[in-house]
């Protein structure tokens, strides 16, 4: 498996795919991850691809592995914001806005 499918994958699982691990070459977050993190520790030190650092990936499963937040006002279940994917993993990082009453949670 090319690790590339394998972030194309990641990507569309955290946008248009709604989170739903169907889409998931692995078919689960976490083995997704594993099968990458395996793929790029093949790569030796120069041939590790441009497009992807290993910290990505960890990002990649920080976002889908982690576990779920709550709201600390409704105690509804966060899942990070996906719509704003393109614009860049930061958004995640930033913070997460709760769908229900729009708390800011860091
Ligand atoms: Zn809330």
């Amino acid at each position: 498996m090319m690790l590339s499918r394998l972030q194309t994958d990641c990507k569309y699982y955290l946008g248009n795919g709604n989170r739903n691990k169907e889409n998931l070459w692995a078919g689960d977050e976490q083995r997704q991850i594993d099968e990458m993190k395996k793929l790029y520790n093949i790569f030796s030190e120069d041939e590790k691809p441009e497009w992807l650092t290993y910290e990505q990936i960890l990002d990649y499963e920080k976002l889908m592995v982690s576990e779920k937040l709550f709201c600390p006002n409704c105690q509804k279940s966060i899942t990070p914001i996906t719509t704003e994917y393109e614009e860049g993993l930061e958004n995640f990082e930033s913070g997460k806005i709760c769908p229900e009453c729009e708390e800011y949670i860091y």
